[in-house]
């Protein structure tokens, strides 16, 4: 049983100290509050008390606007799978800025990724957006309209994008601003339930109301690390085209970052579209929706629009094309997957030593320990695990020893190309002096450190 007292006095020190370390950030976010809604950019930047404002990455590193240096685990929401100012992808954006960046015209570049993204995911055609919730929305837009149905089916608990469908599900907050209408046209089932999947596609065609596609990430990343059971996505295939239901999987978390191919690689199953976005652009925002012949051709038929001025932008395409071609290489990828095992591994001798209710979950570049000894499989089990005070306390606990961490999760992180041994130490060593502290000293000792 974890101590409730220790972890109270525990959270209170490293909340001082890293308030201590961050006095640029607070007096930004006090102008920001001014001149930004809420502060911030994005509600998911948004921290009590104050954001850590970051000034410049390179590599693995990052560093805040007082200097302070972190190992950077955040990623920018696994976006920076290429690590911080990679040459190779800045010599392609500034190759490009000389010869102009935007004609709202295609451009070669914008071949060459596509013809990558095809033999990466077994998806011959594809269409640019400029992030994921454009992806999931073109993606919608299109099932929607070769299927001529309405209805939209998504997994409980997981989050596709700020589009007024996709949000619906999310409960709370998630849903303000959603019209009631919008909201009857989606339903959630559990992750890794085919018979819940079969029973409810069962109810919506005798009400009328078959769904157009079934939207969902193989591997849910907004609970930790669900990974499908056994036979799960193979039934959820099979289901979905006996039903007629459109299947996509929105690989803005998965694409690139769990295997070359995604989901769809790393799962061995087929769907009709896939999304992407973060990792895809090299850290300037690219989106794509893959499709498969059939579904290209029906929205071909059916004259689908898809627009955007800044779809296939010239810079993005540029980056997109030097990141795939030129960073995230075979090589690459075994050696960040190797890297992410030993931080698994490692996480999980840390847990057993100390006798931890915990457990680690890896996949391709990523990974999270999560709370509780049960498998997280879906959203209910995600539920019953969390404990938001520890998650508190982890983060500040690893901000404080120079571990940028994802504010407002539990502990995840995503690795980077430029990860190396020294960084999957630090995080380490971090974790098992946070273990320590936890279980055994029975006063607090040492203080934050940098
Ligand atoms: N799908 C998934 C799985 C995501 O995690 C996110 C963002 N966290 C999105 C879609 C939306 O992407 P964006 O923020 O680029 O719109």
């Amino acid at each position: 049983m974890l101590d409730r007292e220790r972890l109270r006095r525990l959270t209170e020190r490293e909340a001082a100290a890293l308030d201590d370390r961050t006095p640029t950030s607070a007096a930004m976010f006090r102008r920001a509050g001014a001149v930004l809604a809420g502060g911030v950019a994005s509600s998911f930047q948004a921290r009590e008390p104050w954001p850590v404002y970051l000034a410049r990455g390179e590599g693995e590193r990052v560093w805040d606007v007082d200097a302070n240096e972190f190992f950077d685990f955040h990623n920018g929401f696994s976006s920076m799978l290429q690590g911080h100012a990679h040459p190779a992808i800045g010599a392609a954006i500034s190759g490009r800025y000389g010869q102009g960046t935007h004609f709202a015209a295609p451009t070669e570049d914008g071949l060459e990724v596509a013809e990558e993204l095809a033999r990466r995911f077994g998806l011959p055609r594809w269409r640019y957006t400029n992030s994921g919730t454009e992806s999931a929305m073109g993606a919608l837009r299109i099932a929607r309209a070769v299927t001529g149905r309405h209805d939209v089916v998504k997994i409980l608990g997981t989050y596709h994008g700020h589009y007024d469908v996709l949000m619906a599900g999310l409960g709370g907050s998630y849903q303000q601003g959603i019209p009631p209408a919008t909201l009857e046209r989606v339903h959630a089932v559990e992750f890794n339930d085919a018979h819940s999947l079969e029973s409810r596609l069962g109810e919506l065609e005798r009400a009328g109301r078959a769904p157009a596609c079934l939207i969902l990430e193989a591997a849910m990343t907004h609970v930790g690390l669900a990974l499908p059971l056994e036979g799960y996505l193979e039934s959820v295939r099979e289901i979905t085209r006996r039903h007629g239901v459109l299947l996509i999987f929105d690989e803005v978390k998965t694409g690139l970052s769990i295997a070359a191919g995604g989901a769809v690689e790393r799962f061995g199953v087929l769907p009709d579209m896939v999304t992407l976005a973060k990792a895809l652009g090299g850290g300037l925002p690219v989106g794509a929706i893959g499709m498969s012949a059939e579904v290209a051709q029906a929205a071909e038929e059916k004259a689908v629009l898809h627009f955007g001025t800044f779809n296939g932008n010239p810079l993005g395409m540029a980056a997109a094309r030097a990141n795939l071609l030129e960073v995230l290489t075979p090589g690459a990828y075994r050696a960040l997957f190797a890297r992410n095992e030993r931080l698994v591994r490692g996480c999980d001798a840390v847990i057993a030593e100390h006798d931890l209710p915990a457990h680690t979950v890896g996949l391709g570049s990523k990974g999270c320990v999560l709370q509780g000894t049960d498998a997280v499989f879906d959203y209910a089990s995600h539920q019953r695990s969390q404990d938001p005070g520890l998650s508190r306390l982890t983060w500040l606990w690893f901000m404080n020893r120079g571990l940028y961490v994802t504010p407002g999760r539990g502990q995840e992180w995503n690795l980077s190309v430029a990860h190396t041994d020294a960084s999957v130490e630090r995080y380490l060593e971090a974790f098992a002096e946070l273990a320590g502290e936890l279980t055994v000293s029975p006063r607090l000792s040492g203080s934050a450190r940098a």
